[in-house]
């Protein structure tokens, strides 16, 4: 049996798995389709690249599947101008995605091994506006702060206070919180010393590092 080309499955992954499950935002698309996912998965897991499965990277650590990762960058709504913190880099692919929509993205990674992969990956790959650091995400990343927006990857109990900090007024927060054995994405905005949050739905996310 003649297996489908990647390209083919990447064109299928668009249509079924994101653009037939609602997702719409044009700059999320378009940027999804340009990034190669092959390049951000083990070699003998290329051929599942454009399936809508979260794969495993190494050091316990996954690359979330498709559709999570362009339904919370639509979340987010990243604009052209703005600098993004990326929190769980893990193999760099939503860094890349989100690089593609916005001028610069700061993804800070705890495991250092990940750290080297994918900041050499993403410099391979030309992905010359994102910073990898190496640090511990709960705590945001502040010399560049604050940012337009900030989305992180891995699931925690309640919103970090240095987030809520290190985010614009009128910025947005997209993050997984934990709800039981499964984690809801949130979205957090803030308005001068408000925060509004809105829920949006059910994912599963590995746990944050404290
Ligand atoms: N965005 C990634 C998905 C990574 S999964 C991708 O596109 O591949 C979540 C990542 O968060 C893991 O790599 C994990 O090591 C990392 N992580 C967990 N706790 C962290 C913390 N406190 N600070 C930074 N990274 C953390």
């Amino acid at each position: 049996m003649q297996s489908i080309s990647l390209e083919r499955q990447k064109e299928l992954m668009l249509e079924r798995h994101l653009q037939g499950r609602g997702i719409e935002n044009r700059e999320v698309l378009r940027a999804m389709i340009d990034v190669p996912r092959e390049e951000f998965v083990p070699e003998r897991l290329k051929k599942l690249s454009y399936k809508d499965i979260p794969l495993l990277i190494g050091y316990g650590q996954t690359i979330s599947q498709p559709f999570t990762v362009a339904y919370s960058l639509e979340a987010l709504n990243p604009k052209e101008d703005d600098t993004i913190l990326d929190i769980g880099t893990g193999s760099g692919y939503q860094a890349a995605v989100l690089s593609l929509i916005c001028k610069r993205v700061i993804t800070i990674e705890i495991v250092p091994e990940l750290v080297r992969s994918s900041r050499e990956r993403l410099k391979r790959l030309g992905y010359m506006n994102v910073e990898v650091i190496e640090g511990n995400g709960y705590y945001g990343y502040e010399k560049y702060s604050p940012y337009d927006g900030i989305i992180c990857a891995a699931a925690t109990e309640s919103l970090p206070e240095e987030w809520r900090k290190q985010v614009k007024d009128g910025g947005s927060i997209v993050y997984p919180k934990n709800s039981g054995v499964r984690q809801k994405l949130v979205r957090v905005t803030k308005e001068g010393n408000e925060m509004t949050e809105d829920i949006l739905g059910d994912f599963s996310f590995v746990p944050l590092r404290r």
